[in-house]
């Protein structure tokens, strides 16, 4: 294995920083959002509770994203949620539970197709519906799963990401409806990453699979993104209350006491608060859904401006720019041919860290990148970052 291209970014920023040179580091998807005093006080008075506990996670935290869930219209019972430090290890589990190959959609977070590797797999990789992102397109995956079978594979679940990283667009209705039929028809598990939901921009309806393929879909969330607490290392998966929904939650709770034992005790009680959505978090993650969304119109307009094609951003912190558009330009005047290239050539020309659309599945001759609009926010919102800590 080699470390992930998303703590690479953090990696070389850091050394370049260590060495006094200036760094734009726009490469890793964590929003430096200050933590909410209420929440800091729930971890630190659980911070005696030292022992292992329960694999599946204690009561109170599976029956708070229970109700998360079901304020969310995903109606939930603590017995389908299982806890774990973090949304990434319970995801690795579920893909080991399925037991098959992965389809993803191209393109698609880092770790899952490092997690297919993993286990051995290569992932399958299916385009995205045209100006969508985060699920493949239902009639490609499809052909490309009758395809993978008649080869001998055996493809048994497939990933969504809503909103998207990397490309910071949720998907429509349309085609997760779409793809939820696709999968019951394939006879497809769904893995619904759900990270980023409380971040989507714009007010709506959230087209969650569980809605609509509900027998089939394992949805998770976690603390990492909607409160910007990725090192408190706690998520959550919710499983289907079906037969096949509690043999992969018993799958994921065996891997899970082999791996990890149990999460973090004071995390659990921390999580226990936040998943209850009480108004003061709920407007802190309003006040963070609205600094992202800004900054990253911001930034998508600047791309826009200077001729890329740019998906303009729904939720999340990304922006995803293709600079297909100045192919010419840029292999005339810099030697730029691919995405590698001109990430290389921003951070070693500019100082600029930003992730190349192939670390993410897209094709290597694609002139992709993928931009975390938190880096710029140190600078550029520190009125906005002042309030939120304020009464802290
Ligand atoms: N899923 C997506 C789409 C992510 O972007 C990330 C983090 O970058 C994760 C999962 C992992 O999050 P966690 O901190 O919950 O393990």
């Amino acid at each position: 294995m080699t470390v992930s291209a998303t703590l690479a970014a953090n990696e070389a920023v850091a050394a370049r920083r260590a060495a006094g040179q200036e760094v734009l580091a726009l490469g890793f998807g964590e929003a430096g959002i200050p933590v909410h005093p209420l929440l800091r006080q729930r971890l630190t008075k659980a911070a005696g509770q030292t022992g292992y506990g329960p694999v599946a996670g204690i009561g109170p935290a599976r029956e708070a994203a229970a109700g998360y869930w079901t304020r969310r219209a995903i109606p939930t019972e603590a017995d389908q949620v299982l806890l774990g430090p973090g949304s990434k290890p319970l995801l690795f589990a579920l893909l080991h539970a399925a037991g098959g190959d992965v389809v993803l959609p191209k393109p698609a977070w880092v770790s899952y197709a490092a997690q297919s590797q993993l286990l051995g797999r290569d992932p399958i990789r299916v385009p995205v519906p045209a100006g969508e992102g985060g699920v493949p397109d239902a009639e490609a995956m499809d052909a490309a799963v009758r395809e993978a079978r008649a080869a001998g594979r055996d493809p048994r679940i497939v990933v969504v990401t809503l909103p998207d990283n990397p490309t910071g667009r949720l998907a429509s209705e349309q085609s997760v409806k779409a793809l939820c039929e696709a999968a019951r028809e394939l006879d497809l598990i769904i893995a619904a990453d759900e990270i980023y939901r409380d971040l989507v921009f714009e007010p709506g309806a959230f087209p969650s699979p569980a809605a609509w393929a509900p027998e089939r879909t394992v949805t998770t969330t976690s603390l990492s993104k909607n409160y910007a607490l990725g090192g408190w290392r706690v998520g959550a998966a919710r499983f289907p209350a079906s037969p096949l929904g509690e043999r992969l939650r018993e799958s994921v709770r065996g891997t899970a006491s082999e791996l990890w034992s149990s999460t973090p005790m004071p995390m659990q009680h921390a999580a226990a608060y936040a998943w209850s959505d009480p108004q003061e978090l709920v407007e802190r993650v309003a006040l963070a859904r609205n600094l992202h969304g800004s900054v990253a119109n911001a930034v998508a307009e600047v791309f826009t401006g200077a001729g890329c094609e740019v998906m303009p951003p729904q939720g999340g912190f990304y922006v995803w720019a293709d600079f297909a558009p100045l192919r010419d330009s840029l292999a005339a005047r810099r030697g730029i041919a691919t995405g590698a290239d001109l990430t290389r050539v921003l951070l070693e020309r500019f100082g600029i860290v930003v992730l190349p659309g192939s670390a993410f599945g897209d094709d290597p001759e694609a002139l992709t990148v993928r931009v975390a609009v938190p880096g710029i926010y140190g600078e550029s919102d520190s009125e906005r970052l002042a309030a939120l800590v304020s009464g802290d």
